[in-house]
């Protein structure tokens, strides 16, 4: 697992610094970065923590992964977990953050 932050996207917020649990996600230029993406555990925190959709995780191929990466995008209270696969198509799973706490 690893993931990478899109530059271009990245508002600076550093809420991806804050919940790293490696401490990998540095800040630099009012950006952040991650020097060893291999270094990464693949909590995913990051991901679920940028609002501005910057961060991709790539999903290892001992899970299947082969060429997809996910990204989370929101919408509300609904946030849009975007697995977009090798070939090019996308599956969507939304969830309510309202209702996270009941499972
Ligand atoms: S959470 Fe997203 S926008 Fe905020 S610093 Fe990290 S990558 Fe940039
Ligand atoms: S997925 Fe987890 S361990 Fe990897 S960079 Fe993001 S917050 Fe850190």
């Amino acid at each position: 697992m690893s993931i990478k932050i899109n530059q271009e996207k990245c508002v600076g917020c550093l809420s991806c610094i804050l919940v790293c649990p490696g401490s990998l996600i540095k800040e630099k230029d009012g950006k952040a970065y991650i020097k060893y993406p291999k270094d990464c555990w693949g909590c995913a925190s990051c991901v679920k923590e940028c609002k501005v959709c910057a961060i991709d995780y790539y999903l290892g191929a001992d899970i299947g992964g082969n060429g997809s990466k996910l990204n989370v995008s929101y919408e509300g209270d609904i946030l849009h977990w975007n697995i977009t696969k090798g070939d090019g198509s996308v599956l969507v799973i939304d969830v309510n953050s309202k209702d996270s706490n009941q499972y």
